[in-house]
């Protein structure tokens, strides 16, 4: 696993590298500068659990990279590759990220330098627990403080311990439930959050490939249909990914996890790859598929659209001139460091930074969190309404055109908006509307060489105004 980062610089660094090249692009006053690239609060704790009969110190992390807006907003990753500049690197991208999906909230990231797999599920609930009572006293939590959210690592289970930890400690606080986001549906999450990033992913790649000319000079034709496509990591955002990838008509040619990867030209099914997953305990032997035990060698196969979905700096200058996708999808954060992603630029792949690609998990957040605080289900109000409106408009044709709507028809128009509906449409129309004003920097600005510098002008551009108009306190 490339997880560690030898190249001259840290991902941490490597984000800030990005940011400098984009700020030579904007107009901003260099003291404005260092503050959107500043990390605002650090916060490292070091606590004790009891693990089976002894004492456990465990480390973890939250950092606040920017409280420009609040709350700030991030997920919380589990892993042991988990340290300080990880997390100020993550919580740095989500301060960009947020920004480009015009979503209201500095970035934040949290971290637990632990391995999920060494300890039983009352053991994670116990770390969680005491995690979350740590960043109760430090006030690193607050529906308008500081919301996390899943991340590598975590899931929708963690989200219900961290939100029973701190209503517990805040029991009189009428909004707890908006304090951490991609909760379970019973405790306040929103319908679609569990697979928002996978969805944004494909809706935004999908925009890219909407474009004739950038696909020409890809020699790629528009559209999503018969692309063929390979996804590192089949975790929350690769599943869900492969997924509407494979239901929009994409070939997935290859799938790599942990143990392996598997290559098949012909296409793989991947609900089929997760049950022999299921079965078998990995993906490698699937059926009719090539197998390889290094899964490093299923980023260099050949297929169209990359998409790395586990962790960052997969790709580096000791692979990157291997790999053949001509687009690379950024699900993870930071799968390309700096070095690769020259190499890629130079080769003319199309890169889809990350800080645009995966903002779907925090869009739909920041919808779970306007849930939470409104205290009301999406569609509540105007379901009703809008099927009766319908229904009067139905009316109103067959009398007027003496035809009658076939009972599909009807089935079809008559049905007012779900939650599901409604949190789908709103991310689909932040996922195009942004590809289209990072497009249009990168077409449009002189100088603009990539969508990632144009990813970070478009975030400079916004927080910079933002710094501006809030004024400096002198
Ligand atoms: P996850 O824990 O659900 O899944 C990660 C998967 O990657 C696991 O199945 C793991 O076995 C696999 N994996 C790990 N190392 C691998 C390797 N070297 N090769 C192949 N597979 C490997 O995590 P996730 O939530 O899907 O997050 C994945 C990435 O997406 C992370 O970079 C995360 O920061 C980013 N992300 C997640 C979200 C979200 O909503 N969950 C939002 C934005 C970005």
């Amino acid at each position: 696993m490339a997880t560690e980062n030898t190249e001259n610089n840290s991902f941490f660094q490597s984000v800030q590298r990005n940011f400098e090249k984009a700020a030579n692009h904007t107009n901003f006053d260099r003291g404005i500068l260092d503050q959107i690239k500043a990390c605002n609060s650090i916060l490292r704790i070091k606590f004790p659990v009891k693990i089976g009969e002894k004492i456990e110190v465990i480390e973890a992390y939250r950092v606040q990279h920017s409280h420009h807006k609040l709350p700030c907003k991030g997920g919380i990753r589990f892993s042991m590759e988990v340290d300080q500049e990880e997390v100020m690197a993550l919580a740095a991208l989500m301060t960009y990220k947020c920004a480009i999906v015009n979503v209201p909230f500095g970035g934040g990231k949290g971290g637990i330098k632990i391995d999920t797999k060494k300890y039983s599920v009352f053991e994670l609930e116990k770390i969680t627990r005491r995690y979350t009572s740590e960043l109760c006293k430090k006030n690193f939590i607050g529906p308008g403080i500081d919301v996390p959210a899943p991340d590598y690592g975590t899931s929708a289970r963690e989200m219900s311990w961290i939100l029973d930890t701190y209503s517990s400690l805040f029991p009189n606080d009428i909004n707890a439930q908006a304090c951490v986001t991609g909760k379970p549906i019973s405790q306040g999450g929103v319908r679609g959050r569990t697979e928002a990033t996978g969805l944004g992913v494909f809706f935004g790649v999908r925009e890219a490939c909407s474009f004739k000319e950038d696909m020409e000079k890809l020699g790629l034709s528009s559209g999503i249909g018969g692309k063929r496509v390979i996804v590192q990591g089949l975790g929350n955002v690769g599943y869900h990914t492969a997924k509407y990838f494979q239901e929009a008509g994409a070939k997935l040619v290859g799938l790599i996890e942990f143990d392996g990867a598997i290559y098949d030209e012909n296409g793989l099914d991947v609900d089929a790859v997760q049950a022999h997953r299921k079965t078998t305990g990995g993906i490698l032997n699937y059926p009719g598929a090539v197998s390889y035990s290094d899964p490093a060698e299923g980023l260099e196969k050949s297929c169209d659209i990359l998409i790395p979905a586990a962790l960052e700096s997969v790709i580096d200058k000791h692979n990157a001139d291997r790999i053949q996708a001509k687009i690379i999808g950024e699900a993870a954060n930071g799968p390309l460091t700096t070095e690769a992603d020259e190499i890629l630029h130079a080769k003319g792949v199309l890169v889809i930074p990350d800080i645009y690609l995966n903002a779907g998990g925090v869009t739909v957040s920041y919808f779970e969190w306007l849930k939470n605080l409104s205290h009301v289900r999406y569609g509540r109000l105007e379901k009703r309404f809008s099927e009766n409106m319908y229904q009067e408009l139905i009316d109103i044709i067959e009398s007027t055109t003496e035809k009658q709507v076939s009972n599909l028809e009807r089935k079809m128009i008559l049905r007012g908006p779900d939650e599901i509906d409604l949190v789908h449409s709103g991310l689909e129309d932040t996922m195009i509307g942004s590809y289209r004003e990072i497009r249009d920097i990168y077409v449009g600005q002189q100088g603009v060489e990539d969508l990632r510098t144009a990813a970070f002008v478009c975030a400079i551009n916004k927080i910079g105004v933002a710094y501006q108009e809030l004024g400096i306190f002198p």
